[in-house]
């Protein structure tokens, strides 16, 4: 199983020195910006941050990225995740960030149809994408997992969640995502005003590069992942991709399949799209978004793009086509390889 950013800063300005897992004090890099790399959520993440209150606030938020991971892990005995999914159908309660997480979860996965459910999780089992070792599940199998997937009879209260017997949650789709507006909060917070967070290609700026000029951020290629598609130069915004290159398998017949799951039929969504970017002001909206709108295909995405626009957006297609958003156009700079169309407001 590959597993691989698909956002990189530009130029080199993760020449991180004295790297640690637990994001250890005192880390500075070669233009002297505070710096941490943690690995946490599965995936690698770096932050990098300027001025005075830079280190303490990198202290604060590596913490908190700890915490967020301990709360919605799904394998880790003391989540709240695990809770939920080993209640045997009884309400369980869990913390502020898990109820803001499903929030959100309802929501999309509501304006969505249910492109995006975080009740995929026994479908991901099925395909083995939460194991070392993945296979094509048989259709009875697939079967049984779909009749337990349906977002809709998750039941919240205040504090507390109730889901059938035998349902099972996975935030993979969205945790970053609000990791990285945690983290960028807490940044703010303290006073911080030039940050980048990385965290395993989910980028998240707070305001600009210490010298006043936007930051660069380089959505990669998802047919040549050492390559780029495109440049966005960006502030105070999240950039979150999701791809079919990131985690996936040759089956047995020869074919790809990848941990994005279409939960209409219970097989990873292959609709058109290879790679889907989406670039806002909430991490967590943009990364629940880029699941959902990869799930949806080219047309129901830009769809969905016309009744809300308040986030812009670009789609890579399985034919090597590259679709973006009408607000992008002053901050996006495309690879020659690629004969770009916008996508104009109505
Ligand atoms: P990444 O984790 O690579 O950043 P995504 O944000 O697109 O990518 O999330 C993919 C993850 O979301 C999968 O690994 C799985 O845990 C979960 N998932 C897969 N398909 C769906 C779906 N249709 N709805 C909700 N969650 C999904
Ligand atoms: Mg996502």
């Amino acid at each position: 199983m590959r597993k691989i950013t698909s956002l990189f800063i530009i130029p080199s300005l993760l020449s991180f020195c004295g790297c640690s897992v637990s994001g250890q004090p005192m880390q500075v890099d070669e233009d002297n910006a505070s710096v941490r790399d943690v690995f946490a959520m599965d995936t690698y993440m770096y932050l990098k941050a300027y001025g005075d209150s830079a280190e303490k606030a990198l202290d604060i938020a590596v913490k908190r990225i700890l915490t967020l991971d301990r709360t919605f892990s799904v394998k880790n005995t003391n989540s709240d995740t695990w809770s939920i999914n080993h209640a045997e159908g009884k309400a369980v309660k869990v913390s502020e960030d898990t109820i803001n997480l499903l929030k959100t979860a309802q929501e999309i996965g509501s304006k969505t149809n249910g492109a995006l459910d975080v009740t995929s999780y026994p479908l991901l089992k099925a395909w083995g994408f939460t194991m070392d070792t993945q296979q094509i599940p048989d259709s009875k199998t697939l079967r049984a997992a779909s009749e337990l997937v349906d977002f809709r009879k998750i039941s919240l209260d205040n504090d507390s969640v109730c889901i059938p017997n035998g349902m099972q949650v996975d935030f993979g789709s969205l945790a970053k995502g609000y990791t990285s507006d945690q983290v960028v909060g807490i940044l703010r917070e303290s006073g911080v005003k030039s940050a980048l967070v990385n965290l395993g290609g989910n980028v998240h700026a707070v305001g600009t590069k210490p010298d006043g000029t936007l930051w660069k951020v380089g959505v990669q290629d998802p047919f040549f992942p050492s390559e780029q598609i495109c440049v966005l130069e960006i502030s105070d915004l999240a950039v979150i991709t999701s791809g079919n290159y990131e985690r996936c398998f040759t089956g047995e017949d020869g074919k790809e399949y990848w941990h994005i799951i279409d939960p209409k039929d219970g097989y990873p969504a292959d609709n058109g799209l290879v790679s889907v970017t989406i670039v806002g002001e909430s991490g967590l909206f943009c990364d629940a978004l880029s699941t959902a709108l990869f799930v949806l295909g080219t047309e129901k995405a830009i769809e969905y793009w016309h009744s809300e626009e308040n986030f812009e957006m670009i789609l890579v297609t399985d034919d090597a086509k590259l679709y973006y958003t009408e607000g992008l156009k002053a901050s996006i700079d495309v690879s020659d390889k690629y004969n770009a169309e916008v996508v104009f407001y109505d």
